[in-house]
Protein backbone atom coordinates (compact mmCIF):
# COMPACT_ATOMS: atom_id res chain seq x y z
CA UNK A 1 0.00 0.00 0.00
CA UNK A 2 0.75 3.85 -0.74
CA UNK A 3 3.56 4.98 2.19
CA UNK A 4 4.69 8.65 1.38
CA UNK A 5 6.59 11.02 3.31
CA UNK A 6 7.27 14.80 3.92
CA UNK A 7 11.07 15.50 4.98
CA UNK A 8 11.72 19.05 5.94
CA UNK A 9 14.86 19.99 7.18
CA UNK A 10 14.34 22.43 10.83
CA UNK A 11 16.38 24.93 8.65
CA UNK A 12 13.55 28.18 9.18
CA UNK A 13 10.78 29.07 8.12
CA UNK A 14 8.01 27.04 6.17
CA UNK A 15 8.08 28.33 2.58
CA UNK A 16 4.76 28.19 0.94
CA UNK A 17 6.76 25.45 -1.64
CA UNK A 18 7.25 22.97 1.21
CA UNK A 19 3.34 23.46 2.44
CA UNK A 20 1.90 22.55 -1.22
CA UNK A 21 5.00 19.32 -1.39
CA UNK A 22 3.46 18.37 1.39
CA UNK A 23 -0.35 18.79 0.93
CA UNK A 24 0.67 16.68 -2.55
CA UNK A 25 1.63 13.62 -0.34
CA UNK A 26 -0.91 13.95 2.05
CA UNK A 27 -3.77 14.09 -0.95
CA UNK A 28 -1.86 11.14 -2.60
CA UNK A 29 -1.78 9.67 0.59
CA UNK A 30 -5.82 10.17 1.26
CA UNK A 31 -6.99 9.23 -2.20
CA UNK A 32 -4.49 6.03 -1.93
CA UNK A 33 -5.88 4.97 1.14
CA UNK A 34 -2.38 5.01 2.13
CA UNK A 35 -0.32 7.30 4.87
CA UNK A 36 1.51 9.90 5.26
CA UNK A 37 4.71 10.62 7.57
CA UNK A 38 6.72 13.23 8.08
CA UNK A 39 10.73 12.72 8.50
CA UNK A 40 13.05 15.40 9.96
CA UNK A 41 15.72 15.60 8.40
CA UNK A 42 18.26 17.39 10.44
CA UNK A 43 21.65 15.31 9.65
CA UNK A 44 22.83 19.11 8.86
CA UNK A 45 23.48 19.98 12.04
CA UNK A 46 25.35 23.78 11.13
CA UNK A 47 21.80 24.97 9.71
CA UNK A 48 19.65 23.52 12.09
CA UNK A 49 17.51 26.51 13.96
CA UNK A 50 15.94 26.20 17.14
CA UNK A 51 12.30 25.87 16.89
CA UNK A 52 12.21 25.55 13.27
CA UNK A 53 10.52 21.50 14.15
CA UNK A 54 7.35 23.17 16.23
CA UNK A 55 7.23 26.37 13.14
CA UNK A 56 6.92 23.77 10.94
CA UNK A 57 4.25 21.26 13.06
CA UNK A 58 2.33 24.30 14.21
CA UNK A 59 1.65 25.86 10.14
CA UNK A 60 0.88 21.80 9.02
CA UNK A 61 -1.30 21.91 11.69
CA UNK A 62 -2.73 24.95 10.97
CA UNK A 63 -3.43 23.83 7.22
CA UNK A 64 -4.42 21.04 8.53
CA UNK A 65 -2.51 18.56 6.45
CA UNK A 66 -1.71 16.44 8.96
CA UNK A 67 0.21 12.98 8.97
CA UNK A 68 -0.06 9.58 10.10
CA UNK A 69 3.18 8.75 11.28
CA UNK A 70 6.64 10.49 12.55
CA UNK A 71 6.98 13.67 15.14
CA UNK A 72 3.86 15.41 16.85
CA UNK A 73 3.58 17.99 19.56
CA UNK A 74 2.12 16.32 22.68
CA UNK A 75 -0.26 18.08 24.62
CA UNK A 76 2.64 20.08 26.66
CA UNK A 77 4.14 20.92 23.62
CA UNK A 78 6.44 18.08 23.75
CA UNK A 79 8.14 16.30 20.51
CA UNK A 80 7.02 12.72 20.57
CA UNK A 81 6.92 10.06 17.52
CA UNK A 82 3.68 7.88 16.47
CA UNK A 83 4.46 5.57 14.05
CA UNK A 84 6.25 2.25 13.76
CA UNK A 85 9.30 3.25 11.92
CA UNK A 86 10.97 5.53 14.13
CA UNK A 87 12.68 7.10 15.06
CA UNK A 88 11.43 9.71 12.70
CA UNK A 89 14.37 12.13 13.52
CA UNK A 90 17.12 11.33 11.61
CA UNK A 91 19.69 12.99 13.80
CA UNK A 92 18.70 9.68 16.49
CA UNK A 93 19.33 6.97 13.80
CA UNK A 94 23.00 7.68 13.62
CA UNK A 95 23.50 3.56 14.35
CA UNK A 96 21.31 2.31 11.88
CA UNK A 97 23.37 4.70 9.13
CA UNK A 98 26.34 3.02 10.58
CA UNK A 99 24.88 -0.14 10.19
CA UNK A 100 24.21 0.30 6.53
CA UNK A 101 27.17 1.91 5.54
CA UNK A 102 29.25 -0.71 6.82
CA UNK A 103 27.05 -3.19 4.27
CA UNK A 104 28.68 -0.72 1.00
CA UNK A 105 31.89 -0.65 2.46
CA UNK A 106 32.04 -4.48 2.27
CA UNK A 107 29.92 -4.74 -0.45
CA UNK A 108 32.66 -2.76 -2.44
CA UNK A 109 30.51 0.11 -3.62
CA UNK A 110 31.66 2.76 -0.66
CA UNK A 111 35.46 3.41 0.63
CA UNK A 112 37.05 5.52 2.87
CA UNK A 113 38.51 9.25 1.87
CA UNK A 114 41.15 11.18 3.67
CA UNK A 115 41.65 13.51 1.59
CA UNK A 116 41.98 16.86 2.85
CA UNK A 117 40.06 20.08 2.02
CA UNK A 118 42.91 21.58 0.60
CA UNK A 119 43.71 18.81 -1.82
CA UNK A 120 39.47 18.77 -3.04
CA UNK A 121 39.75 22.67 -3.46
CA UNK A 122 43.28 22.44 -5.42
CA UNK A 123 41.57 19.68 -7.84
CA UNK A 124 38.37 21.75 -8.14
CA UNK A 125 40.60 24.47 -9.20
CA UNK A 126 42.19 22.74 -11.78
CA UNK A 127 39.11 21.20 -13.02
CA UNK A 128 37.43 24.69 -12.99
CA UNK A 129 40.15 25.78 -14.98
CA UNK A 130 40.51 23.15 -17.52
CA UNK A 131 36.66 23.55 -18.24
CA UNK A 132 36.10 20.23 -16.37
CA UNK A 133 32.69 19.15 -14.49
CA UNK A 134 33.80 19.36 -11.24
CA UNK A 135 34.65 15.98 -9.51
CA UNK A 136 36.23 14.10 -6.95
CA UNK A 137 39.28 12.37 -8.40
CA UNK A 138 39.12 8.75 -7.05
CA UNK A 139 42.39 9.83 -5.34
CA UNK A 140 41.84 6.97 -2.31
CA UNK A 141 39.79 4.84 -4.08
CA UNK A 142 42.49 2.18 -4.13
CA UNK A 143 43.52 2.11 -0.01
CA UNK A 144 44.26 -1.16 1.39
CA UNK A 145 42.59 -2.46 3.89
CA UNK A 146 45.81 -1.96 6.18
CA UNK A 147 46.30 1.69 5.30
CA UNK A 148 42.75 2.38 6.10
CA UNK A 149 42.76 0.62 9.93
CA UNK A 150 46.03 2.69 10.77
CA UNK A 151 44.99 6.42 9.44
CA UNK A 152 41.24 5.74 11.37
CA UNK A 153 43.84 4.72 14.38
CA UNK A 154 46.35 7.35 14.13
CA UNK A 155 42.52 9.53 14.46
CA UNK A 156 43.25 11.45 10.57
CA UNK A 157 39.48 12.76 9.50
CA UNK A 158 38.12 10.56 6.99
CA UNK A 159 34.43 10.69 4.78
CA UNK A 160 33.72 7.89 3.04
CA UNK A 161 32.20 7.70 -0.59
CA UNK A 162 29.82 6.26 -2.70
CA UNK A 163 32.10 4.23 -5.50
CA UNK A 164 30.72 4.73 -8.62
CA UNK A 165 31.45 2.33 -11.79
CA UNK A 166 32.84 4.27 -14.79
CA UNK A 167 30.80 5.07 -17.58
CA UNK A 168 27.45 3.62 -16.25
CA UNK A 169 24.12 4.51 -17.29
CA UNK A 170 21.56 5.31 -14.29
CA UNK A 171 18.22 5.78 -15.56
CA UNK A 172 14.65 6.57 -14.00
CA UNK A 173 11.49 7.06 -14.98
CA UNK A 174 10.03 10.30 -13.01
CA UNK A 175 6.11 10.33 -13.03
CA UNK A 176 6.48 14.11 -13.91
CA UNK A 177 9.53 14.35 -16.23
CA UNK A 178 9.50 11.02 -18.04
CA UNK A 179 12.87 8.85 -18.46
CA UNK A 180 15.38 10.54 -16.75
CA UNK A 181 19.22 8.91 -18.09
CA UNK A 182 22.48 10.33 -16.78
CA UNK A 183 26.03 8.20 -16.91
CA UNK A 184 28.63 8.22 -14.03
CA UNK A 185 31.01 10.07 -16.18
CA UNK A 186 28.97 12.93 -15.06
CA UNK A 187 28.72 12.20 -11.25
CA UNK A 188 30.23 12.32 -8.56
CA UNK A 189 31.80 9.83 -6.00
CA UNK A 190 29.25 11.49 -3.37
CA UNK A 191 30.10 11.84 0.07
CA UNK A 192 27.80 9.51 1.89
CA UNK A 193 29.47 10.19 5.85
CA UNK A 194 30.64 13.13 6.81
CA UNK A 195 33.86 13.74 8.67
CA UNK A 196 31.48 14.50 12.11
CA UNK A 197 30.26 10.70 11.41
CA UNK A 198 26.93 12.25 10.06
CA UNK A 199 25.64 10.96 6.50
CA UNK A 200 24.70 13.11 4.17
CA UNK A 201 21.25 14.16 3.35
CA UNK A 202 21.65 11.90 -0.23
CA UNK A 203 22.64 8.60 2.43
CA UNK A 204 19.92 9.47 4.87
CA UNK A 205 17.31 9.43 2.45
CA UNK A 206 17.85 6.54 0.87
CA UNK A 207 18.68 4.15 3.78
CA UNK A 208 15.35 6.22 5.43
CA UNK A 209 12.46 5.50 2.51
CA UNK A 210 13.59 2.18 1.98
CA UNK A 211 13.20 1.21 5.79
CA UNK A 212 10.19 3.40 6.20
CA UNK A 213 8.63 1.50 3.29
CA UNK A 214 8.45 4.99 1.22
CA UNK A 215 6.28 4.09 -2.01
CA UNK A 216 6.34 7.04 -3.57
CA UNK A 217 8.96 10.45 -3.30
CA UNK A 218 6.89 13.34 -4.34
CA UNK A 219 9.23 16.70 -3.44
CA UNK A 220 10.54 19.58 -5.22
CA UNK A 221 12.18 19.35 -8.66
CA UNK A 222 15.34 21.22 -7.37
CA UNK A 223 16.10 17.11 -5.81
CA UNK A 224 15.68 16.00 -9.72
CA UNK A 225 19.58 16.02 -10.14
CA UNK A 226 20.42 14.17 -6.94
CA UNK A 227 18.38 11.29 -7.91
CA UNK A 228 20.50 9.67 -9.73
CA UNK A 229 22.88 9.16 -6.92
CA UNK A 230 20.04 8.00 -4.81
CA UNK A 231 19.08 5.35 -7.90
CA UNK A 232 22.18 4.19 -7.94
CA UNK A 233 22.45 3.59 -3.56
CA UNK A 234 19.21 1.12 -4.11
CA UNK A 235 20.98 -0.38 -6.86
CA UNK A 236 23.85 -0.98 -4.70
CA UNK A 237 21.89 -2.09 -1.69
CA UNK A 238 19.74 -4.47 -3.78
CA UNK A 239 16.49 -2.47 -3.03
CA UNK A 240 13.21 -1.90 -4.73
CA UNK A 241 13.12 1.65 -5.83
CA UNK A 242 10.40 3.92 -5.13
CA UNK A 243 8.19 6.21 -7.80
CA UNK A 244 9.71 9.35 -8.33
CA UNK A 245 7.59 12.52 -8.81
CA UNK A 246 9.28 16.20 -8.77
CA UNK A 247 6.87 18.64 -8.55
CA UNK A 248 7.54 22.02 -10.41
CA UNK A 249 8.71 25.37 -8.81
CA UNK A 250 6.26 27.52 -7.93
CA UNK A 251 7.13 31.36 -9.65
CA UNK A 252 7.22 34.90 -9.23
CA UNK A 253 5.03 36.31 -11.42
CA UNK A 254 8.14 37.37 -12.91
CA UNK A 255 8.58 33.22 -13.86
CA UNK A 256 11.38 33.65 -11.61
CA UNK A 257 11.82 30.86 -8.62
CA UNK A 258 9.62 32.27 -5.77
CA UNK A 259 11.93 34.51 -3.30
CA UNK A 260 11.23 36.11 0.09
CA UNK A 261 12.99 39.19 -1.95
CA UNK A 262 9.12 39.60 -3.69
CA UNK A 263 6.75 39.39 -0.72
CA UNK A 264 5.37 36.52 1.02
CA UNK A 265 6.41 33.46 0.92
CA UNK A 266 6.32 31.96 4.90
CA UNK A 267 3.17 30.18 5.85
CA UNK A 268 3.26 31.96 8.67
CA UNK A 269 3.34 35.45 7.37
CA UNK A 270 -0.29 34.44 5.33
CA UNK A 271 -1.28 32.98 8.75
CA UNK A 272 -0.62 36.42 9.83
CA UNK A 273 -1.91 38.75 7.82
CA UNK A 274 -5.74 36.55 8.56
CA UNK A 275 -5.34 34.30 5.31
CA UNK A 276 -8.05 30.94 6.47
CA UNK A 277 -6.25 27.49 6.29
CA UNK A 278 -8.75 26.50 3.86
CA UNK A 279 -7.97 29.30 1.67
CA UNK A 280 -4.54 28.71 1.68
CA UNK A 281 -4.59 25.36 1.06
CA UNK A 282 -7.29 25.53 -1.89
CA UNK A 283 -5.22 28.10 -3.77
CA UNK A 284 -1.64 26.60 -3.40
CA UNK A 285 -3.33 23.41 -4.08
CA UNK A 286 -3.99 24.79 -8.00
CA UNK A 287 -0.06 26.46 -7.72
CA UNK A 288 0.93 23.00 -9.99
CA UNK A 289 -2.03 20.93 -10.45
CA UNK A 290 -5.61 21.59 -11.92
CA UNK A 291 -8.83 19.24 -11.82
CA UNK A 292 -10.05 17.40 -14.82
CA UNK A 293 -13.34 20.25 -14.60
CA UNK A 294 -10.92 23.24 -14.32
CA UNK A 295 -13.15 23.55 -10.45
CA UNK A 296 -11.61 26.11 -8.09
CA UNK A 297 -12.57 26.17 -5.15
CA UNK A 298 -12.28 22.86 -3.32
CA UNK A 299 -12.77 21.72 0.28
CA UNK A 300 -9.83 19.77 1.65
CA UNK A 301 -12.40 16.84 1.46
CA UNK A 302 -12.89 17.00 -2.28
CA UNK A 303 -8.58 17.32 -2.93
CA UNK A 304 -8.93 14.62 -1.16
CA UNK A 305 -11.24 12.72 -3.67
CA UNK A 306 -9.78 14.31 -7.07
CA UNK A 307 -6.56 15.08 -6.50
CA UNK A 308 -3.72 12.92 -9.06
CA UNK A 309 -0.69 13.17 -9.74
CA UNK A 310 -0.86 12.74 -13.26
CA UNK A 311 -2.28 16.04 -13.62
CA UNK A 312 0.63 17.81 -11.96
CA UNK A 313 2.15 20.10 -14.67
CA UNK A 314 5.46 19.91 -15.87
CA UNK A 315 6.05 23.87 -15.86
CA UNK A 316 6.57 26.03 -12.97
CA UNK A 317 2.97 27.52 -11.49
CA UNK A 318 2.78 30.97 -11.11
CA UNK A 319 2.25 31.97 -7.50
CA UNK A 320 -0.52 34.94 -8.09
CA UNK A 321 -1.13 36.74 -5.18
CA UNK A 322 -4.59 38.71 -6.71
CA UNK A 323 -6.01 35.07 -7.00
CA UNK A 324 -5.30 33.72 -3.75
CA UNK A 325 -6.87 37.52 -2.57
CA UNK A 326 -10.05 35.83 -4.43
CA UNK A 327 -10.33 32.59 -3.20
CA UNK A 328 -9.52 33.83 0.12
CA UNK A 329 -12.52 36.49 -0.15
CA UNK A 330 -14.58 33.18 -1.25
CA UNK A 331 -13.50 31.72 2.37
CA UNK A 332 -13.62 35.05 4.34
CA UNK A 333 -17.39 35.77 2.96
CA UNK A 334 -18.19 31.67 3.64
CA UNK A 335 -16.51 31.65 7.61
CA UNK A 336 -18.88 32.15 10.86
CA UNK A 337 -19.11 35.81 11.38
CA UNK A 338 -17.30 35.07 15.00
CA UNK A 339 -14.06 33.26 13.18
CA UNK A 340 -13.33 35.99 11.71
CA UNK A 341 -14.02 38.69 14.76
CA UNK A 342 -11.51 36.35 16.54
CA UNK A 343 -9.16 37.18 13.48
CA UNK A 344 -9.94 40.47 13.18
CA UNK A 345 -9.29 41.22 16.94
CA UNK A 346 -4.98 41.46 16.90
CA UNK A 347 -5.17 43.58 13.98
CA UNK A 348 -7.27 45.65 15.73
CA UNK A 349 -5.52 45.91 18.93
CA UNK A 350 -2.36 46.24 17.32
CA UNK A 351 -3.90 48.83 14.92
CA UNK A 352 -4.66 51.20 18.11
CA UNK A 353 -8.58 50.93 17.60
CA UNK A 354 -9.34 49.00 20.93
CA UNK A 355 -7.77 47.65 23.66
CA UNK A 356 -8.02 44.36 24.88
CA UNK A 357 -10.63 45.03 27.33
CA UNK A 358 -12.80 46.69 24.73
CA UNK A 359 -12.54 43.31 22.56
CA UNK A 360 -14.10 41.26 24.76
CA UNK A 361 -17.03 44.06 26.56
CA UNK A 362 -17.73 45.30 22.90
CA UNK A 363 -17.52 42.27 21.34
CA UNK A 364 -21.13 41.97 20.36
CA UNK A 365 -20.71 45.85 18.20
CA UNK A 366 -17.25 44.59 16.70
CA UNK A 367 -18.91 41.73 15.30
CA UNK A 368 -21.53 44.00 13.48
CA UNK A 369 -18.92 46.32 12.76
CA UNK A 370 -16.78 43.07 11.32
CA UNK A 371 -19.71 41.90 9.75
CA UNK A 372 -20.20 45.17 7.67
CA UNK A 373 -16.91 44.95 6.03
CA UNK A 374 -16.44 41.09 5.54
CA UNK A 375 -17.69 41.31 2.21
CA UNK A 376 -14.61 43.76 1.00
CA UNK A 377 -11.74 42.37 2.49
CA UNK A 378 -9.03 40.21 0.98
CA UNK A 379 -7.80 38.80 4.10
CA UNK A 380 -8.54 39.91 7.23
CA UNK A 381 -5.59 41.70 8.25
CA UNK A 382 -6.96 44.14 6.22
CA UNK A 383 -9.86 45.20 7.83
CA UNK A 384 -7.66 47.63 10.32
CA UNK A 385 -7.14 49.69 6.89
CA UNK A 386 -11.18 50.06 6.42
CA UNK A 387 -12.46 50.33 10.30
CA UNK A 388 -11.61 54.10 10.67
CA UNK A 389 -14.89 55.47 9.62
CA UNK A 390 -16.06 53.47 12.86
CA UNK A 391 -13.62 55.03 14.96
CA UNK A 392 -13.33 58.45 13.85
CA UNK A 393 -14.88 61.38 16.04
CA UNK A 394 -14.13 64.53 13.79
CA UNK A 395 -15.08 63.78 10.61
CA UNK A 396 -12.51 65.33 7.84
CA UNK A 397 -13.60 64.56 4.26
CA UNK A 398 -11.18 62.71 2.84
CA UNK A 399 -10.34 63.97 -0.64
CA UNK A 400 -11.59 66.70 -3.25
CA UNK A 401 -14.85 64.36 -4.44
CA UNK A 402 -16.17 64.05 -0.34
CA UNK A 403 -15.20 68.24 0.09
CA UNK A 404 -17.19 68.98 -2.78
CA UNK A 405 -19.82 66.78 -1.63
CA UNK A 406 -19.94 68.17 1.76
CA UNK A 407 -20.53 71.83 -0.03
CA UNK A 408 -23.21 71.37 -1.69
CA UNK A 409 -26.60 73.74 -1.14
CA UNK A 410 -28.78 71.83 0.36
CA UNK A 411 -26.55 69.82 2.70
CA UNK A 412 -27.72 71.76 5.63
CA UNK A 413 -31.28 70.48 4.98
CA UNK A 414 -30.54 67.24 5.13
CA UNK A 415 -28.11 67.07 7.70
CA UNK A 416 -31.41 68.91 9.92
CA UNK A 417 -33.78 66.26 8.26
CA UNK A 418 -31.85 62.98 9.13
CA UNK A 419 -30.96 64.57 12.65
CA UNK A 420 -34.28 64.99 13.13
CA UNK A 421 -34.90 61.23 12.35
CA UNK A 422 -32.08 60.06 14.42
CA UNK A 423 -33.30 61.87 17.25
CA UNK A 424 -36.71 60.57 16.88
CA UNK A 425 -35.72 56.92 18.00
CA UNK A 426 -34.14 55.59 20.69
CA UNK A 427 -31.87 53.12 19.06
CA UNK A 428 -31.19 52.66 15.16
CA UNK A 429 -32.20 49.17 14.10
CA UNK A 430 -31.37 47.60 10.76
CA UNK A 431 -33.82 49.14 8.49
CA UNK A 432 -33.49 52.63 9.99
CA UNK A 433 -30.88 54.20 7.57
CA UNK A 434 -33.71 53.08 4.81
CA UNK A 435 -36.61 54.20 5.90
CA UNK A 436 -35.00 57.37 7.02
CA UNK A 437 -33.63 58.08 3.34
CA UNK A 438 -37.30 57.37 1.98
CA UNK A 439 -38.46 59.65 4.23
CA UNK A 440 -36.53 62.28 3.44
CA UNK A 441 -36.97 62.17 -0.19
CA UNK A 442 -40.26 62.70 0.31
CA UNK A 443 -40.09 65.58 2.24
CA UNK A 444 -37.38 67.46 0.34
CA UNK A 445 -37.66 65.88 -2.82
CA UNK A 446 -33.77 65.19 -2.65
CA UNK A 447 -33.13 61.38 -4.30
CA UNK A 448 -30.86 59.11 -5.15
CA UNK A 449 -26.18 59.69 -4.84
CA UNK A 450 -27.73 63.46 -4.29
CA UNK A 451 -28.81 62.34 -1.26
CA UNK A 452 -26.98 59.34 0.18
CA UNK A 453 -23.79 60.40 -1.17
CA UNK A 454 -23.42 63.55 1.07
CA UNK A 455 -24.98 61.77 4.18
CA UNK A 456 -22.53 59.30 3.85
CA UNK A 457 -19.82 61.99 3.47
CA UNK A 458 -21.13 63.48 7.03
CA UNK A 459 -21.39 60.52 8.48
CA UNK A 460 -17.94 58.91 7.52
CA UNK A 461 -15.80 61.54 5.79
CA UNK A 462 -15.96 59.32 2.22
CA UNK A 463 -17.34 59.64 -0.82
CA UNK A 464 -17.54 55.58 -1.38
CA UNK A 465 -17.06 52.82 1.21
CA UNK A 466 -19.63 49.94 2.29
CA UNK A 467 -23.05 49.32 2.39
CA UNK A 468 -24.23 53.37 4.24
CA UNK A 469 -27.51 51.44 5.91
CA UNK A 470 -25.13 48.74 7.66
CA UNK A 471 -22.73 51.48 8.87
CA UNK A 472 -25.42 53.93 10.34
CA UNK A 473 -26.62 50.44 12.19
CA UNK A 474 -23.32 49.85 13.28
CA UNK A 475 -22.22 53.65 14.48
CA UNK A 476 -25.80 54.14 16.77
CA UNK A 477 -27.54 57.05 17.54
CA UNK A 478 -24.78 58.88 19.96
CA UNK A 479 -22.11 58.60 17.10
CA UNK A 480 -24.74 59.59 14.31
CA UNK A 481 -25.13 62.86 16.56
CA UNK A 482 -22.43 63.53 17.56
CA UNK A 483 -20.93 63.26 13.40
CA UNK A 484 -23.42 65.08 12.55
CA UNK A 485 -23.15 67.78 14.70
CA UNK A 486 -19.71 68.44 14.44
CA UNK A 487 -19.94 68.46 10.17
CA UNK A 488 -22.92 71.13 10.99
CA UNK A 489 -20.16 73.63 12.86
N1 LIG B 1 15.27 17.41 3.52
C1 LIG B 1 14.99 17.72 2.16
C2 LIG B 1 14.40 19.12 2.12
O1 LIG B 1 14.58 19.84 3.03
C3 LIG B 1 14.01 16.70 1.62
C4 LIG B 1 14.19 16.37 0.19
C5 LIG B 1 13.42 15.10 -0.14
O2 LIG B 1 12.19 15.12 -0.02
O3 LIG B 1 14.04 14.10 -0.48
O4 LIG B 1 13.77 19.55 1.20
Amino acid sequence: SVRVRFAPSPTGYVHIGSLRTALYNYLFAKKSNGKYILRIEDTDQSRYVEGAIEGMLSSMGWAGVNHDEGVVIDKDGKLIEKGEYGPYVQSKRLPIYKEYINKLIDSGDAYYCFCTKERIDKIREEQKAAGQLSRYDGFCKGLSQEEINDRVEAGESYVIRLKLPENYDISFNDVVRGNVVINTQDMDDQVLIKSDGFPTYHFAVVVDDHLMGITHVIRGEEWLISTPKHIYLYEAFGWNKPQYVHLPNILNADKKKLSKRQGDVAVGDFVKKGYLPEALVNYIALVGWSSEDNQEIFTMQELEEKFSLERVSKSGGVFDINKLNWVNSHYIKEAPIEQITDLAIPHLIEAGYITEAEASHKYEWLKDMVGVLKESISYVGEISKKVDIFFKTEIQPEDDEARDLLKLQHMPLLLSKFTEKVEAVDTIEADFGKKAFKEIQKETGIKGPQLYKPLRVAITGKAHGPDINQVIKVLGKQNLISRIQYVKE
